[in-house]
């Protein structure tokens, strides 16, 4: 019989992302919808895959524990996949504490509601690179020990924790991938390569001419979406549940990445970008730089998507956007 998952977060860049991937691996997919009054933007990400007829949607909060046990119990999926959170890390210093709600007791709702209503479901956390923040060593693996330097890590690292508890203290099957920033065309336009990628094109077809950015300097392990939620499937197919970093090993500049979106379009960015401390962070990740052999070992996973190519797609991707008129 057809595997069933829930989806939280199934209107972001990864659950459109792995909705796809599990669809195609026959699953029955359903999605936790976060009810909002423009329901004609919801379903752009899945629509771009033209997918969003094949997920069954409910509305439903990560706040709302009493909706999300009734969802839980109502599906009783396979596997439940936690990607809703304010993911945003400049956002979660001006909402701190919905930050905290959201993305940190949120996460505990949802073990909470596996656990009650359908204790067999396998579990998948969301966590995230930022739980290291103020690096403990030059290559962060699950090993590293963690710190955390914005309202948004803390939460995370909170729902990271709450996930290893509940498997150790309830046998759960909840694992955790401790994901390295993943990027694509879906990715929300204020995280900083999106932003480059669409200013690039802006630039490029003659509707502006400047791109305003923050540290120039910071560094990112970045990946690919459609490669990463591979490795957030192959984590629910193992016998034990456990822990995973997922990265690429290789980390760059937001100016190398800068200077990878303009290359592609035959522009400089010295002509066009600008540095405005408004993007600057209270605290800030300097560099982050995955080992991903746990994962490579254990799961047989890798990254298969290299970073120019990826950059190439987003650049591409925007100008068709832009030219189209469409929005995203
Ligand atoms: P997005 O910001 O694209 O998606 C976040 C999703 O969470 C959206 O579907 C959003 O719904 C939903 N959401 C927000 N608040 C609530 C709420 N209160 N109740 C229910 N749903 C809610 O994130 P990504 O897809 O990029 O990331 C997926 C997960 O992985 C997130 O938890 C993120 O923090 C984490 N992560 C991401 C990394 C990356 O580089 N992308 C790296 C490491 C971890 P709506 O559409 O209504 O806003
Ligand atoms: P994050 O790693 O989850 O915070 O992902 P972001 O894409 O938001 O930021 C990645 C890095 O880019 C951080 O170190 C930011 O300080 C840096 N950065 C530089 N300029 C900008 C900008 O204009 N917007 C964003 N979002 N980040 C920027």
């Amino acid at each position: 019989m057809n595997k069933t998952a829930l989806v939280t977060g199934v209107t972001g860049q990864d659950g459109a992302y792995l909705s796809k991937l599990l669809l195609e691996k026959g699953y029955r997919v359903h999605g936790l919808l976060r009810r909002s009054a423009s329901a004609d933007v919801v379903g752009t990400r899945l629509n771009w895959f033209g997918i969003q007829q094949d997920i069954q949607l409910h509305d439903g909060n990560l706040t709302d524990l009493s909706g999300l046990i009734r969802i839980v119990e109502e599906i009783r999926a396979d596997e439940v996949y936690n990607l809703a959170a304010q993911s945003f890390v400049k956002s979660s210093w001006q909402q701190p504490l919905l930050t905290g709600t959201v993305t940190g007791l949120g996460a505990a709702n949802m073990l909470e509601a596996v656990r009650l209503a359908c204790p067999g479901t396998r579990f998948y956390q969301a966590s995230s690179s930022e739980m290291y923040g103020l690096i403990q060593e030059p290559v962060q693996s699950e090993k590293t020990p963690f710190y955390p330097r914005s309202p948004y890590a803390a939460a995370k690292l909170y729902a990271h924790w709450m996930t290893v508890n509940y498997r150790e203290s309830f046998g759960m099957h909840a694992s955790s991938g401790i994901l390295f920033n993943h990027e694509s065309p879906l990715r929300g336009i204020e995280f900083v390569t999106r932003k480059i990628t669409d200013g690039v094109a802006r630039i490029k077809l003659g509707m502006r001419d400047r791109l305003a950015l923050g540290n120039l300097d910071a560094k990112r392990d970045w990946g690919h979406a459609r490669d990463y939620v591979k490795a957030m499937w192959l984590m629910l197919q193992q016998e034990v549940p456990d822990d995973y970093v997922i990265a690429t090993g290789r980390t760059v500049s937001v100016r190398d990445f800068c200077e990878l979106a303009f290359g592609h379009v035959g522009l400089t960015m010295e002509d066009h970008v600008t540095v405005d401390e408004r993007y600057m962070r209270p605290a800030e990740v300097d560099v982050l730089l995955g080992n991903p052999a746990k994962a490579k070992e254990r799961l047989g996973w890798e990254a298969e998507t290299p970073l120019e190519d990826m950059v190439a797609e987003m650049v591409e991707a925007d100008l068709l956007r832009l030219k189209r008129h469409e929005c995203l």
